[in-house]
């Protein structure tokens, strides 16, 4: 397996189905025998945000991610839920963060990366 120089570590995105987490776990534990960082897990596409009342519902199953973040013994950085503004947002090139910055899954998205800025800009201090 070949790595990027320098890499500071790797996030693994998986969804509730439990197909993808097959496949983030094999890809947290090849990163584990290769003595790779791996900063978090996400779990994308967990819930969706109501369009009327922004609560974040959740019709099927989650948790996932942070099952298997537990039972790997590395991060779990947060559930990144379904809103149409991501895709819509994407397909203009306008990342959510910049298009929606006060909706519910741009906070997430912020506060994720934040957490993952504050660990690679640790581990470089
Ligand atoms: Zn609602």
């Amino acid at each position: 397996m070949q790595y990027i120089a320098d890499l500071d570590g790797m996030v693994v995105v998986t969804n509730p189905s439990s197909v993808s987490q097959i496949v983030a776990k094999r890809a947290i534990i090849m990163a584990i025998e290769g003595g790779v960082e791996v900063l978090g897990v996400i779990e994308n596409m967990s819930g969706y945000v109501c369009p009327k009342c922004s609560k974040v519902c959740y019709p099927m199953l989650h948790g996932g991610g942070e099952k298997l973040a537990k039972e790997l013994e590395v991060p779990f950085l947060g559930r990144v839920p379904l809103d149409p503004s991501i895709s819509s947002s994407s397909d203009i090139g306008a990342p959510v963060v910049y298009s929606h910055p006060d909706s519910v899954v741009a906070g997430v998205i912020t506060g994720i990366a934040d957490e993952i800025e504050q660990k690679v800009s640790g581990a470089k201090s």
